[in-house]
């Protein structure tokens, strides 16, 4: 399939959940999420109309931002080493795995103009998930209030790898909870208006949600 077909059906499913939570389709951000496929399938992308790609991992990365540049906006969405920061840091537009402080702290001396940070958050306390726990979210958020560089546009979440669709709407509503509580505290360093949630088999939970910003790999790119 082409990645034009895939959009295609993509963008009707979430134009449903949009009218189902009275939402604007407008308001939801796409990100193509190229890191299992070529340079090339990745260029598709950008000509089916996708201006945000997203990468988990730095050599990947790397290897598409030379060919593409700012042909497209980038979404570092993986797990990033506090020594590799400095590869990546003023290449990339978001970072959307914001968990520890000592990452906070390479980034901020690394980077030469302030980055678009989400905070990854382990909403389902899942061993084997990155992010902070729900509970460390809010303190780790007003420590970063001293990196003048971080700038918290959001929270990010990966839902379970669960067929429960209620549990994983469960987790998806947690966290736009949390952001609300964010938002409320009206932190200039965290304005917090963003959420990273959503893949390919739960983006429409995730919109119904409130997910601003969904990440779609093989749904729309293959793998
Ligand atoms: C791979 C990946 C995605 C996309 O996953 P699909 O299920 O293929 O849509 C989204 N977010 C993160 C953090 C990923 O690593």
């Amino acid at each position: 399939m082409d990645v034009a077909e895939n959009l295609k059906e993509i963008e009707e499913n979430m134009r449903k959940a949009c009218v189902k939570s009275n939402r604007n389709f407008d308001e939801i951000t796409i990100i193509g999420v190229t890191k299992y496929v070529t340079i090339e399938r990745a260029e598709e992308t950008i000509d089916a109309g996708i201006k945000n790609l997203g990468e988990n991992r730095n050599e990947g990365f790397l290897e598409k931002y030379e060919k593409i540049g700012n042909k497209a906006s980038w979404h570092f969405i993986g797990t990033l080493q506090s020594r590799k920061v400095k590869d990546v840091i003023n290449k990339i537009d978001y970072l959307h795995s914001l968990d520890r402080k000592s990452l906070a702290k390479e980034v901020n001396k690394r980077t030469e103009k302030p980055v678009n940070c989400f905070v990854q958050v382990n909403v389902s306390g899942e061993e084997s998930k990155h992010g902070l726990a729900h509970g460390g979210v809010l303190p780790f958020i007003e420590e970063l209030e001293k990196f003048p560089n971080i700038r918290v546009v959001g929270l990010m979440t990966m839902a379970p790898h669960i067929d429960d669709r209620e549990e994983i709407r469960g987790v998806f509503r947690q966290l736009a909870e949390l952001r609300g509580q964010i938002k409320e505290k009206n932190y200039k360093h965290a304005p917090c208006e963003y959420l990273s949630m959503g893949m390919s088999n739960d983006y429409d939970i995730a919109i119904e949600e409130g997910a601003t910003h969904i990440r779609i790999g093989s749904k729309l790119v293959g793998s």
